[in-house]
């Protein structure tokens, strides 16, 4: 008769087991959030084991300590400070190592006891269960203080639950990756399509401005005495023709940071500049242009590659492009700078050029596709520009020359990360 109700107890007890197993199964199914469903499984191992306290944690990312995810001290006084480290060590270290269950029954007079930091509960008896994720133990379960002593049942169980956390973790963190490159995804198909409409826009008013001066030159072709008119319509045909190879250059140079990203290394700034510098005088043989570079220092250095070349180019061509000045007068300012603790390189490009009106401020850096739907021929120079500078985590910014005057004049500003020439 006893032995009778002995067995009903245990089938009972078994059904109970299989019913805790299938909740947390049902739990990591419902709960996208690791958090929640780390804390369902935690409750669920109370549960079945009988324990009164506990904690979930995750191994930090270099794999010396245990992160904590939450802490359940079974409503006894715990006065450890919660941002004291949880190093890899004492009876977790264990479970860690091996990726299996483990506990003691008396860990107060353990080995491990001495790893106890001052002030925490007293630890009757503990048990781990590791969290694995492809072969590699990625977190733990910890659980503690059972009125009766923790049996091999108890280890079975906490296995496959903490496997079942384990699988949890997994789908969430996969779940953050996918949301994260569709994010990725997303925003690099938003700007593609930008960069197809003003190119599509640009490109066709260039073709459109070239058909109206083979028109004209057609009809002057016929009147003898005009190669005057001829000659700066050939060179108007020509100027559209460089702009469209610049917006072709300007395009590819996109593809080459969206498909490949930005491979990054030690760039001397005032050498960019001065290779800037010199293509640009080269570029208007006919201008009268004087381009003033002062730095204090010769050695600077910026985390970048060859495209830094391309930033410079940018903006000095249109200080030359934009302005109506006899000579053309661009002041090219280096300097170190700090903000917030960080070491900066400012650079500053001051122009006596037509100015920029606020209102196209803020536009000829971040053109979007919904505000700019009648984008009226921006090119890409700007927008490429501001892409390498966020690229090298740095900032632009374009003020007044003078301040109360737009029309003296325009004054671009970008800052830089500085790069210790000690560094790489
Ligand atoms: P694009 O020169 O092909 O139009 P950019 O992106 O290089 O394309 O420039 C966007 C616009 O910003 C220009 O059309 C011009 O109106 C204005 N701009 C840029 N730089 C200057 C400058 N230094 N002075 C005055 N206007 C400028």
């Amino acid at each position: 008769m006893t032995d009778l109700t002995e067995k009903e107890k245990q089938l009972k007890k078994q059904k109970e087991d299989i019913e805790e197993l299938l909740n947390a199964t049902k739990n990591i199914l419902k709960y996208q959030n690791f958090e929640t469903s780390a804390r369902e499984i935690f409750d669920s191992c109370k549960r079945v084991t009988g324990a009164k306290s506990g904690y979930v944690a995750l191994l930090s990312e270099d794999g010396s300590e245990n992160e904590l995810l939450f802490l359940d001290s079974g409503g006894l006084p715990c006065t450890v400070d919660p941002e004291l480290p949880m190093p890899i060590r004492g009876l977790r270290a264990e479970s860690y190592k091996s990726g299996k269950v483990v506990y003691d029954n008396s860990f107060m007079s353990s080995e491990y006891e001495k790893f106890l930091p001052k002030g925490h509960v007293i630890l009757r008896n503990v048990l781990f269960g590791p969290l694995n994720i492809e072969g590699e133990t990625v977190g733990i379960i910890g659980l503690a203080n059972k009125d009766s002593d923790f049996t091999e049942r108890d280890a079975k169980l906490v296995s496959g639950l903490s496997e079942l956390a384990a699988i949890s973790l997994y789908n969430s963190q996969m779940i953050t990756r996918l949301k994260i490159s569709e994010e990725n995804y997303k925003k690099a198909y938003q700007r593609s399509e930008l960069y197809k409409n003003i190119f599509a826009h640009d490109i066709s008013n260039i073709l459109q401005n070239v058909q109206s001066a083979t028109e004209l030159l057609d009809i002057y072709a016929s009147e003898a005495d005009d190669s005057k008119k001829r000659k700066e319509l050939i060179m108007l045909a020509q100027e559209q023709v460089e702009k469209g190879s610049k917006l072709i250059s300007d395009l590819l140079k996109f593809s080459e940071i969206e498909e490949k990203g930005l491979n990054l290394h030690k760039v001397n700034v005032c050498q960019k500049m001065r290779k800037a510098i010199e293509f640009v005088k080269r570029s208007y043989p006919e201008s009268s242009i004087n381009i003033n570079l002062k730095s204090k220092f010769e050695d600077l250095y910026i985390l970048g590659n060859h495209l830094l070349g391309e930033v410079f180019e940018n903006i000095l061509i249109n200080a030359v492009k934009y302005n109506e000045s006899t000579t053309k007068k661009i002041d090219v300012n280096i300097s170190k700078d700090k903000n917030n603790n960080e070491n900066f390189i400012k650079i500053e490009f001051i122009d006596n050029g037509i100015g920029i009106p606020d209102s196209l401020k803020e536009k000829i850096f971040n053109k979007t596709i919904e505000k700019d739907e009648e984008h009226k021929g921006l090119g890409l120079g700007l927008l490429l520009v501001k892409r390498i500078v966020d690229e090298y985590k740095g900032t632009i910014q374009v003020k007044n020359r003078v301040k109360e005057d737009y029309r003296k004049g325009s004054n671009f500003i970008i800052k830089l990360p500085e790069c210790e020439s000690s560094l790489l």
